[in-house]
C-alpha cells in the first residue's frame, strides 16, 4: 500500500516537473546528462519587494499549450521591471481594450527587449500608456519599464512574460527567488528580491 502511494506521489511530482521544464531538459535529467545549469538567472519582472501569484507556467492547458511562458496575476498599474538587461526593440502602448476575443489578439500593449545573448524577452498586456521606455533604449536588469494592465487577448489583469531565442523558440528561464534560483511553478507566490 505504501509503495502505491509513493508511486502516485512520484507521478504527481513528475507532472509538476513536466509543467516547468522543457522536454529536452527532462530528457537530459533522466539521462543524467544535465550536470550543471549555466543558464542566465533572471530577476522577477516586477518591483523589488512586491509579490505576485504565478497563474500559468510552461505548457499550461489554459492558454500556454506548447508554449514556455509565465502569467503573473497582478492588478492594473503594477510596476513591471526588466528581468534582464537589453535593448528595447518594440513597444505598443495605445490600446485600451482586452478580453478573450480574437479581435483583441493584436491589441495587447507590450515591450520587447533584445537581451545580451540575442534572445528576446516579451512583457504583454500592459495598461494604456503604460510603457516607460522607447525603441532603442538600453535598459538595466531591474529597471522599471512599464505598468501592467489587461490589454489584448487576456481573461484578467496579468503580466505575460516570455523569452525566445534568435530562431523564435521559447526558452525556459530560471529566477532568483527567496528560496534560491528556481524555475517557477504555477499556484505559487513569488516576491521580487
Ligand atoms: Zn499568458
Amino acid at each position: 500500500m505504501k509503495g502505491r502511494y509513493l508511486l502516485a506521489f512520484m507521478c504527481l511530482m513528475t507532472q509538476s516537473l513536466r509543467a516547468q521544464l522543457t522536454d529536452e531538459v527532462i530528457r537530459n535529467l533522466k539521462g543524467g546528462n544535465l550536470k550543471e545549469d549555466k543558464s542566465f538567472v533572471y530577476q522577477l519582472p516586477y518591483a523589488k519587494g512586491s509579490k505576485f501569484l504565478l497563474i500559468q507556467a510552461y505548457n499550461s492547458k489554459m492558454s500556454h499549450q506548447g508554449e514556455l511562458s509565465l502569467d503573473f496575476k497582478m492588478k492594473k498599474g503594477s510596476t513591471i521591471c526588466a528581468a534582464r538587461a537589453g535593448i528595447v526593440i518594440a513597444t505598443k502602448a495605445d490600446s485600451d481594450v482586452g478580453g478573450l476575443k480574437d479581435e483583441y489578439l493584436s491589441e495587447g500593449n507590450h515591450i520587447i527587449i533584445e537581451q545580451e545573448d540575442g534572445s528576446t524577452a516579451m512583457y504583454w498586456h500592459l495598461q494604456k500608456n503604460g510603457v516607460l521606455v522607447k525603441m532603442g533604449d538600453s535598459v538595466k536588469q531591474g529597471q522599471a519599464i512599464g505598468y501592467s494592465g489587461n490589454t489584448g487577448y487576456t481573461a484578467f489583469p496579468h503580466l505575460h512574460f516570455q523569452v525566445q531565442d534568435k530562431e523564435g523558440h521559447d526558452l525556459a528561464t530560471r529566477f532568483n527567488t527567496k528560496n534560491g534560483i528556481r524555475y517557477l511553478r504555477p499556484g505559487k507566490w513569488y516576491r521580487a528580491l
